[in-house]
């Protein structure tokens, strides 16, 4: 299938490997360009059939309940990104010669000859809010743009769309890269890079390697995070057109080709007439939307693929200061009895917990839930000083107790037995009891929600209901 655009896809033998999201969309898009194509899922459910049955009545072929043999004469297999790389169907692709692409090589290969390119995000974490804040720049630059991938606005729409783009604000996870080989951004940024999802890429190098996918083939700037050599080290590695230039972000003062932070003012050094002698003033720290450490990380991020596409000084600070943040991700809830409340649910893993704990000062920390393996001596041995109290939630809330004991010993601790619907109700109710006029009670669980919501979004609900029920 070589690795440009692919044009004719009559009668090709396509194999999309499970129905959901992704792959009843795949599957649609290549039929309809002439594929002959088979889906093969693992469940066989009474969704799965209704799903089925849709797809069938195109006449498009469905194999339900058998996900992992390779059907016969298979060309091209185009996968959900979700789906593991140790799968015995992508083992027998491989024995076979088989080609694996994911969504976003799938979009990739579709897009049309003229179209925007792609500036792309990815990290452990802040993708989300980095995308975003892209776009919301690019907007300010008078572009047409879409923050999409990732994101929930899947990329196959938007090639295949009508609506015309002049540039896209692309979140990659690293699943998608590890399935999207001939990707070749304008320029993209990985923002950091913590062990996450281990188990699905098989060893924090395999991993890396996948997120430094995004630097490959480049076109003007590979933008690294200053504060984390892994970042660095994969533009290092990576394959870039001629001319690609590496750029760090810092939280510090910028070197030449770097964007960092001099007293409160985000300044350039990278895109500047003379870098070794000038600096262009982007924004204030103020301008961001919280204007938290790792925040303002992402924003530096964010300016520094607008600058690469050519976008001016004053359109980072319109774009930076129009954004608003998605729910749950340090949401400002209420202030009562001089204590702010702060929703950030989405801290999920323990990367994003200490970025947000290292915002406030002091702080009484809600965390607990699904640890999915993780361990919390780092964590808490880094945050320890500006712990208040904490109260603990959910089923592995143990080792969170575990890892204060030996390393914060002197912070109280409110361990909650119980998980039923008003458990967020008692924990912000305790939170409330240890904290101080001056102080922040944080929740950022450090662990997934889903042994007592249904997502992040009902527990940061959850817990800004909570509090509203407090302060009444
Ligand atoms: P993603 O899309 O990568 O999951 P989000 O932008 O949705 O990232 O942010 C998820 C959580 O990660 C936030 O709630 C915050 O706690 C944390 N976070 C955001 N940006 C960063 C960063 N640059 N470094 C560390 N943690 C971050």
């Amino acid at each position: 299938m070589g690795s440009g655009q692919v044009t004719d896809w009559q009668g090709k033998n396509v194999t999309v490997a499970g129905l959901g999201v992704s792959g009843i969309p795949a599957a649609k898009v290549l039929h309809g360009l002439g594929a002959k194509v088979t889906v093969v899922n693992d469940g066989d459910d009474e969704r799965a059939r209704t799903q089925a049955a849709e797809l069938e009545a195109l006449g498009v072929t469905v194999r339900l309940g058998d996900g992992d043999s390779l059907p016969e004469g298979t060309e091209l297999i185009v996968t959900t990104p979700g789906w593991k790389p140790d799968k015995p169907l992508f083992l027998a692709a491989g024995r076979a010669g088989v080609p694996v692409w994911g969504d976003v090589e799938l979009a990739w290969r579709l897009r049309g000859p003229d179209a925007a390119p792609w500036l792309a995000v990815t990290g452990t974490n802040g993708k989300t809010t980095t995308v975003q804040m892209l776009a919301s720049i690019l907007r300010a630059a008078g572009l047409r743009t879409a923050a999409v991938g990732n994101i929930g606005v899947s990329l196959l729409d938007v090639v295949l769309g009508e609506e015309r783009y002049d540039v896209l604000a692309v979140e990659l996870s690293s699943y998608q890269l590890h399935w999207a080989p001939s990707l070749r951004a304008h320029s993209a940024t990985v923002l950091n890079l913590a062990p996450d999802h281990l188990d699905w890429h098989g060893s924090m190098e395999a991993y890396a390697a996948d997120k430094g996918r995004i630097y490959h083939g480049n076109r003007v700037a590979c933008v690294y995070n200053v504060a984390d050599k892994l970042t660095e080290d994969l533009v290092r590695e990576a394959d870039v057109e001629e001319g690609c230039r590496a750029v760090g972000f810092t939280l510090g003062t910028p070197a030449p080709s770097q964007l960092g932070v001099v007293e409160g003012i985000l300044v350039d050094r990278a895109f500047v007439a003379d870098r070794h002698r000038n600096a262009q003033e982007l924004a204030e720290v103020s301008d961001v939307n919280p204007p938290a450490p790792h925040n303002v990380a992402n924003a530096l991020a964010a300016a520094g693929l607008a600058r690469a596409f050519g976008v001016p000084a004053t359109a980072v600070r319109d774009g930076l200061r129009a954004f608003r943040p998605d729910a749950h991700r340090i949401a400002h809830v209420a202030d009562i009895d001089g204590v702010a409340y702060v929703d950030d649910s989405k801290a999920t893993n323990t990367h994003a917990a200490e970025a947000s704990l290292a915002a406030y000062e002091p702080i009484v920390w809600i965390a607990g839930g699904l640890a999915k393996g993780a361990t919390f001596d780092e964590l808490v041995a880094r945050s320890a000083k500006r712990l208040r109290g904490a109260v603990l939630i959910g089923a592995d809330r143990a080792l969170i107790r575990e890892a204060l004991a030996r390393h914060a010993p002197e912070v109280p601790v409110v361990d909650l037995d119980r998980t039923d619907t008003g458990a967020m109700l008692q924990a912000v109710t305790e939170a409330k009891r240890l904290a101080r006029p001056g102080d922040t009670v944080l929740l950022a669980p450090a662990c997934a929600s889903m042994d007592m919501f249904t997502n992040y979004n009902q527990r940061g609900d959850a817990f800004a209901a909570a509090v509203r029920e407090l302060g009444a």
